[in-house]
């Protein structure tokens, strides 16, 4: 049989069956869905959390402080999202076995992981790193991560599939300049995400990861509430501006719906065109 032929065969079918080529509008939406977001009761955590509950996920927030928990709950409840939320230290065992435990019991089990939580507590020449730092970022950026991704899976197995997301950074293709044992942090989801991937799919679980370039929060406000710096910052971005939390929130909830279906150990990033590649 030609293209052609097939072509027009396969047009013919979409015209009188256009469901079959097109997803409708409550394929893609996330009713029914739990979602764990760490690290989400500011910033991109947050907007992610808004952007899944948005699409009708039930959301669990979580961060250290309960006053800040209080607070986002609070913030999206007002915005009709279903919420729950509790504190949660991710570089500590016992919260993260909480945070899951306490997520399957309140909301009936787990279909989507966001690990967003990241620390930087040294910023200069590498070499000037101490092992603590290497500990504490090790630990909190990426350890967490996979710990808490071999917490969720087997509930994520229960609801016959799931999506895991990890939150890079730009910093993880091209090492910021003195944020060298950060990048290297962020570099790793890279490598946790394309180790994880074809190992879950068999579970129909997908696993992706989300590389934001500079976005408007307080953990990155050092590159841009002085003008200086951020002009600077500008130049290499095609769009000539700081991105902002809702624009990574949206990618992360694209990630985790049927339209992304078919994408599965890759990272999306999201950087208004600051060029990135390993
Ligand atoms: P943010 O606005 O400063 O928010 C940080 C959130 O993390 C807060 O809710 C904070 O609440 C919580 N948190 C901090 N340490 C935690 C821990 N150990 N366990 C649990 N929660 C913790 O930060 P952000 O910019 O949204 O950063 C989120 C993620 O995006 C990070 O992985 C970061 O590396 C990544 N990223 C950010 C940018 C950027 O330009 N902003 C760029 C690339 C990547 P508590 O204080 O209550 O714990």
């Amino acid at each position: 049989m030609s293209y052609m032929i097939m072509f027009r065969g396969v047009s013919r079918f979409l015209r009188t069956n256009p469901v079959s080529g097109q997803r409708s509008m409550s394929q893609s939406s996330l009713d029914g869905k739990v979602a764990i977001v760490t690290a989400s009761t500011d910033g991109i955590g947050l907007a992610a959390a808004r952007a899944l509950g948005k699409r009708g996920a039930h959301v669990v927030v979580s961060s250290r402080r309960q006053a800040n928990v209080d607070k986002a709950v609070a913030l999206l409840q007002s915005q009709s999202i279903r919420v729950t939320g509790t504190t949660c230290n991710v570089g500590k065992g016992e919260d993260r076995e909480k945070l899951v435990q306490l997520t399957v019991d309140q909301c009936g089990g787990i279909d989507i992981l966001v690990s967003n939580a990241a620390v930087n507590p040294f910023f200069g020449n590498i070499l000037d790193s101490t092992e603590d730092v290497w500990d504490k970022i090790l630990s909190v950026n990426v350890k967490s991560a996979f710990l808490l991704t071999k917490l969720v899976v087997p509930h994520m197995e229960k609801r016959g599939g799931g999506n895991i997301i990890f939150v890079s950074s730009v910093a993880g293709y091209q090492p910021m300049q003195a944020l060298g044992p950060y990048s290297v942090s962020k570099t790793a989801l890279l490598g946790l995400t394309k180790a994880l991937a074809p190992e879950l799919a068999h579970g129909n679980i997908r696993v992706n990861c989300v590389a934001p370039g500079i976005i408007k929060t307080r953990f990155s406000s050092a590159l841009w509430q002085n003008k200086d710096v951020a002009d600077e910052f500008k130049k290499q971005l095609s769009i000539k501006r700081i991105g902002e939390p809702e624009e990574i929130g949206g990618t992360i909830a694209f990630l985790c719906s049927d339209e992304a279906s078919y994408i599965t150990g890759e990272t999306i990033a999201v950087t208004g065109g600051m060029s990135c590649r390993l």
